[in-house]
């Protein structure tokens, strides 16, 4: 998932109004929507508006304000979800081995439900 950004990918396109998506949150830098493939309950999407390609990508190149904002911003729309009390699950998964999908830099918000406690997926 290294190399040049790719303008055309699924998360972009939401981004831009392309494509569709169930949203949950925006504003000027920041979208939450749905996953369309729940893997809970509740499974949320976060992204950055800018173009970063991992976590990896967004840690090295945005500045330390747009990090800690994008982080805080997480943390409130899973409150906003109703998740503080139960607790929830953030994942991001990070370029190859981790079997990133979509080359724009995401965090998955899970809850709803009592988790597994394996994260050692295969
Ligand atoms: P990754 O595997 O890259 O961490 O996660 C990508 C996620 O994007 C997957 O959970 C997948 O279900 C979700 N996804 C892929 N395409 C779409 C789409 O068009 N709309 C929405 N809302 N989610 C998508």
């Amino acid at each position: 998932m290294a190399g040049k950004y790719d303008s055309n990918n699924i998360f972009a396109k939401i981004i831009r109004g392309e494509i569709p998506s169930k949203k949950v949150y925006e504003d000027a830098k920041v979208l939450a929507f749905h996953d369309i493939s729940h893997a809970a309950p509740i499974h949320v999407l976060v992204v950055p508006k800018g173009e970063y390609i991992s976590f990896a990508d967004f840690t090295s190149k945005a500045g330390a304000e747009e990090i800690v904002d994008f982080f805080r911003k997480v943390r409130e729309i899973a409150e906003s979800l109703g998740l503080s009390e139960s607790g929830y699950r953030l994942i991001t998964n990070n370029g190859s081995d981790a079997s990133q999908t979509v080359p724009h830099f995401h965090v998955h918000i899970l809850g709803g439900k009592k988790l597994s406690t394996h994260l050692n997926q295969s």
